[in-house]
């Protein structure tokens, strides 16, 4: 496996793997690898000729006072680690090498950053767009992979893949959880153990949310509002939002009526934690 640390290197490695007939999968990190994302990287495994992974904490899409500076890392284990998923290669930039000096373009999408977690982290997804495309253009992958626990994320990526004309296919892969429910994240390990006891709320609220759905309950208000409670029942709680929404526009939904998509943040002590889930209608067509 490479370890590669310039743009150059990595843009020649993928010209040659792409001249030879090759197929290449692309999956993006912020390292601190677990479960979730080795399972990114063996569905790449299995679509493409060669893998390639990217570790970057990327600073453009935390905002002022979040968790930048504090965010786990573990470069020699994330390299064993992806090495036995059998990536190819790992793209480990510093951050003069991906932004240098005056760096002034951005990628900003109009809409679908304006619900979710974009209403509290305004800068987040202007800076996932911008270095995923960033990292499109240096990688040169046929195939990008993305996980669904970071459901909005996926959206903006297939919209901006859509309207710049990317020729990349952006594959979304489910979830990987704890055997308890609790969605595998980087970011568990600030949790406490009394802390991580109450972020399981966060999973047991959308099965919740499921259930009644299930006993015919189909307004959206009402779903949520069970939702909060369950969550707030729980110490150390504090909720960012949960929203009801089309699954496409991640436009609100009163009523249920199509499958729906569930999606909350809640702050756990100081960690934002994040969980989705589609609500289906029983014995409706997807
Ligand atoms: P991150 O390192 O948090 O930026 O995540 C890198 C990629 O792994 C993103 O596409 C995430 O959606 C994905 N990912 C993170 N956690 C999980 C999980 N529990 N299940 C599936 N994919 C995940």
């Amino acid at each position: 496996m490479e370890i590669i640390k310039t743009v150059k290197e990595i843009q020649k490695r993928s010209d040659m793997i792409r001249r030879s007939g090759k197929t290449i999968a692309f999956v993006p990190t912020m390292g601190f690898l677990h479960e979730g994302h080795l399972s990114l990287m063996r569905e790449g495994r299995n679509r493409c000729d060669d893998v390639v992974i990217s570790i970057f904490v990327n600073p453009t899409q935390f905002g002022p006072g979040e968790d930048l500076e504090s965010y786990p890392r573990s470069f020699e284990r994330d390299c064993e680690l992806a090495e036995k998923q059998g990536v190819n290669a790992i793209f480990a930039p510093n951050e003069k090498e991906l932004y240098g000096k005056n760096f002034q373009t951005y990628v900003k999408l109009e809409d679908l950053p304006n619900h979710l977690c974009g209403i509290s982290r305004p800068v987040h997804f202007r800076g996932v767009a911008t270095v995923v495309t960033k990292l499109f253009n240096i990688v040169k992958p046929h195939f990008a992979i993305f996980g669904q626990k970071d459901y909005q994320q996926v959206a903006v990526i297939r919209q901006m893949v859509k309207d710049l004309n990317f020729d990349i296919e952006i594959v979304g892969h489910p979830t990987v959880r704890e055997t308890d429910g609790l969605a595998m994240s980087s970011r568990n390990s600030y949790l406490t153990p009394d802390q991580r006891v109450s972020a399981l709320s966060l999973y047991a609220s959308l099965k919740k949310a499921q259930t009644l759905l299930e006993n015919g309950i189909t307004d959206a208000a009402e779903i949520i509002r069970a939702a909060s409670e369950l969550i707030t029942s729980h110490p150390g709680t504090a909720i960012d939002y949960i929203t009801i929404c089309d699954p496409e526009t991640l436009a609100d939904m009163e009523t249920i009526s199509k499958p729906a998509l569930m999606a909350l943040a809640v702050k756990v002590g100081k960690t934002r934690v994040i969980d989705n889930m589609i609500l289906d209608i029983p014995g409706s067509q997807r």
